[in-house]
């Protein structure tokens, strides 16, 4: 999430849009895994089928699909949209191009930037009976916002 306005450091963020398919059959193979793409230069950089886990998220008895598209794109939703079939199409088979198109998220603050070298964690007092936690105070990822806020209320604790 962005910083409120306190006198933590600004933090710089990465944007990501994420869409939504729906598709006849999985082609997860009902494995759960997310699968990354290594092609820089690709809008598909990870798809995932959610309903191979819990179906009840997807339209009855289809498969749903998700795909991030990191960065500014530059695209309007129904090029990015016919672009991805495209990509997804070489990735899992010519019913790709034909998945029906679900939504088109645009989530501007998906991430805090995580620079090489950039250290693993800040600081989570900011003042005197004031902290902070979550993703932005260390690297983005749902551990980085358990852990900070784990830590921070052991620190709260400690001090009462
Ligand atoms: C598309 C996408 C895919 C991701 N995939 C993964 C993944 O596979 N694995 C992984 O580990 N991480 C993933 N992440 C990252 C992960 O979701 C974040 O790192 C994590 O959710 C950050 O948690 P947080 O509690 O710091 O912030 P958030 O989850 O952003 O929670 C902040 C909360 O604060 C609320 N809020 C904001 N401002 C205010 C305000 N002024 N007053 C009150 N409430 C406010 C917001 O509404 C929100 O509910 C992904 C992120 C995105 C966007």
């Amino acid at each position: 999430m962005p910083p409120s306005q306190h006198s933590a450091p600004a933090v710089a963020w990465r944007r990501t849009t994420c869409t939504y398919f729906a598709a006849d059959h999985s082609p997860g193979r009902g494995d759960g895994l997310l699968r990354l793409n290594a092609a820089s230069n690709s809008l598909a950089h990870n798809v995932s089928f959610p309903s191979d886990i819990a179906p009840e998220i997807a339209p009855h008895g289809r498969t749903l699909v998700s795909v991030s598209t990191h960065g500014e794109h530059g695209l309007d939703e129904n090029t990015l949209t016919e672009r991805l079939r495209q990509e997804l199409a070489a990735w899992f088979g010519p019913d790709a191009a034909q998945w029906q198109h679900l939504r088109t998220y645009q989530i501007p603050y998906a991430l805090p930037v995580y620079a090489a070298g950039q250290a693993p964690q800040q600081e989570l007092r900011v003042a005197e009976g004031l902290y902070r936690c979550g993703d932005y105070a260390a690297y983005p990822s749902q551990n980085a916002a358990l852990a900070t806020g784990r830590q921070v209320a052991e620190m709260i604790l400690a001090v009462q």
